[in-house]
């Protein structure tokens, strides 16, 4: 039987989760309002006796009206009970955008994707969840006509707990991440601070930027940080491709060395979206690689035996605190307070993207001058 770990009807505690999601799931459905009524009297009533959030009142309210939208999803909802209200707040969010011709598609895919596919399955972050819907509105809802100014982006970088920078510019997302990157070739190259780096860049200093896509044949279709580009998006960044990178043999690569090599690095780079610890999301790009099996042990270094880890699953690992095994699948089996519970990679070169075809791969290397 497939099932996610949250959903484990042997274990107490994912019991008592699932009894709770159910609850919360009932509550906001005896709260949704009726067409005529005032929605900020709803809120103030909500808000006046619970003492949530306005805006986290508003979301769940909207996921009311949206879920009877989505049908397929809302059975597996009220089956399953495993999404919290903030993982159903995200989805409905994007469910907003999506026009009613694709709704019904869109509910199908939700569907597809957050139907459990392994025995113990860890259930998917935030993260994956948000870059699962842009691929959907990537590819099935791209804009007509793309504004070449769309809604201001926020640039969010921190170095460590003092040195941080945000910044909101009128940009496309994709561009937003081609600004972050800039800063944090530069901030590696100066070992400075994100500000300083903003100012080298003012200055003219330049910097080597290194953005790593994905696809079939010569065609970007991903760009690292979650971003499934649209077709208008992939001819924008087709041009600016300057080396390939065959990944499909990438997969099968190994070497005698501890240190990847760079093709074997850019594989495991691009089989994951996050630190491969369950509930983690650190994004893959701030994560070590990490023999599953120790290279002390006799673990190769190749890529189904290396995945990401932050720096501080890193450690634990490393201590002897953290086990996990490889499966033939490229799934990889944690154990974690004696339950197994299996991590399943989302990224561009995972199996759940198989439909692309068998020779993944392009990587742009480029300098970029401010
Ligand atoms: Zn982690």
């Amino acid at each position: 039987m497939f099932f996610y770990t949250v959903s484990n009807p042997n274990d107490p505690l994912s019991t008592e989760i699932i009894k709770a999601n159910r609850r919360e799931l009932e509550f906001w459905q005896s709260l949704k309002p009726d067409d005529n009524e005032d929605l900020a009297t709803v809120i103030n009533k909500i808000n006046a006796r619970s003492g949530l959030a306005r805006k986290f009142i508003a979301a769940c309210l909207f996921s009311m009206c949206m879920l009877p939208h989505l049908p397929k999803f809302h059975e597996l909802l009220k089956d399953l009970s495993h999404l919290d209200m903030a993982r159903i707040n995200t989805i409905t969010k994007t469910a907003r955008k999506i026009p009613s011709e694709k709704r019904a598609l869109f509910d199908a895919y939700l569907v597809s994707y957050l139907t459990p596919t392994r025995e113990a399955q860890a259930l998917p972050q935030a993260p994956s969840i948000a870059a699962m819907l842009r691929k959907f509105i990537a590819i099935q809802c791209p804009p007509v006509e793309a504004p070449t100014v769309e809604k201001p982006y926020t640039i969010r970088y921190r170095r460590n707990k003092n040195d941080s920078i945000s910044i909101t510019v009128d940009a496309a997302e994709d561009e937003a991440i081609e600004i972050k990157t800039a800063l944090e070739h530069m901030v590696k190259d100066k070992d400075c601070a994100p500000g300083s780096a903003l100012l080298n860049l003012v200055r003219g200093l330049t910097t080597k930027v290194v953005l790593n896509t994905y696809g079939a044949g010569d065609c970007p279709e991903y760009l690292e940080g979650g971003y499934w580009l649209t077709a208008k998006q992939q001819a924008f960044w087709k041009e600016r491709v300057t080396s390939f990178r065959d990944m499909d043999k990438a997969e099968f690569a190994f070497t005698d060395a501890y240190a990847p090599t760079p093709e074997i690095r850019l594989f495991v780079k691009g089989k994951f979206t996050t630190c491969s610890v369950p509930g983690c999301c650190v994004d893959v790009k701030n994560c070590q690689l990490d023999h599953i099996i120790p290279w002390k042990d006799g673990g190769p270094t190749t890529v189904w035996n290396l995945h990401p880890l932050c720096v501080f699953h890193h450690i634990q690992k490393t201590e002897g605190r953290l086990k996990c095994y490889p499966l033939p699948n490229g799934d990889i089996l944690f154990i974690i307070d004696g339950l197994p519970i299996t991590t399943t990679p989302d990224g561009p070169l995972s199996r759940s993207h198989r439909s692309w075809g068998t020779t993944f791969g392009a990587y742009i290397n480029r300098q970029i001058a401010a």
